[in-house]
């Protein structure tokens, strides 16, 4: 059989008999995997991985822990977390141009035109959590201080939360941290609507999942950050694991073609 696998900046999901996950710091990614690859045969495997990846390999990784997927031993797809969540939301929404903003542990988008993947040269298109936006005291996991990734994403709010003493949940925290995700959060949306044009946006990840709250925030605000050609329809994500199924259409495109 073929195996689907997430591997996002805190859990490993993997879907057989049902979805399971497991926390990522408590164990050693490869041997996870081929200790599955073993138990259950597995003859091939789409990987979903939080981090920037080309040609079947892992070129870096913010949040999550780096690993060598040739050394799982069998075929392999390996794709950006982010890419395979926008598949998956495209899928759903049967849309071709769409764009997926994520804000969970690291903010980051994907883009699907035509119904396919806008990868760029190196597939680092939609790193949004990288551009340059205000500079903060402390550092993103890529090197720099001046991320949007440090105001807009659940590692953001607790980096901020440490450094002021707050709270770091949105709903709960300080209200300047609250404000600046708030506004990050928008300046990302309207940054995207007017980069890719899509027919939908749609907001998801971990922070926008507990808050949804955020989207009627968007909606009424995005107006005083985005051009009006620029806005169209932003709506939040239905699906629940959209990057584990974006790897598992990526499994079963592959079969297609
Ligand atoms: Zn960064």
């Amino acid at each position: 059989m073929n195996l689907a696998v997430d591997i996002g900046g805190t859990f490993l999901r993997y879907d057989i008999g049902g979805i399971k996950k497991v926390k990522i710091k408590n164990i050693d990614i490869e041997k996870f995997l081929k200790d599955l690859i073993k138990k259950y045969n597995i003859k091939k495997i789409a990987i979903s991985f939080a981090g920037q990846v080309n040609n079947g390999e892992i070129l870096s990784s913010p949040n999550a822990k780096k690993f060598n997927p040739k050394n799982l031993g069998i075929p392999y797809i390996l794709e950006n977390d982010l890419n395979c969540a926008a598949l998956a939301e495209s899928n759903y929404f049967k849309s071709k141009f769409l764009v997926a903003l994520y804000s969970g542990t690291g903010l980051g988008s994907g883009i699907i035109e035509e119904g396919k993947i806008v990868r760029g040269y190196k597939n680092l298109a939609g790193e949004i959590g990288h551009i340059p936006y205000k500079k903060a005291p402390f550092k993103c996991g890529c090197g720099k201080d001046n991320c949007i990734e440090l105001f807009a994403s659940g590692s953001g709010i607790k980096k901020w939360a440490k450094f002021l003493g707050c709270n770091s949940d949105l709903k709960t925290t300080c209200e300047e941290i609250k404000k600046n995700y708030e506004e990050a959060l928008l300046v990302a949306v309207a940054t995207s609507l007017t980069l890719f044009n899509p027919e939908i946006l749609v907001l998801g990840g971990g922070v926008i999942k507990n808050n949804p709250y955020l989207l009627d925030l968007v909606k009424e605000n995005i107006k005083n950050y985005a051009p009006k050609f620029a806005i169209s329809k932003i709506v939040l994500s239905e699906i629940e694991d959209a990057s584990l199924k974006g790897a598992k259409l990526l499994l079963k495109e592959e079969n297609e073609t």
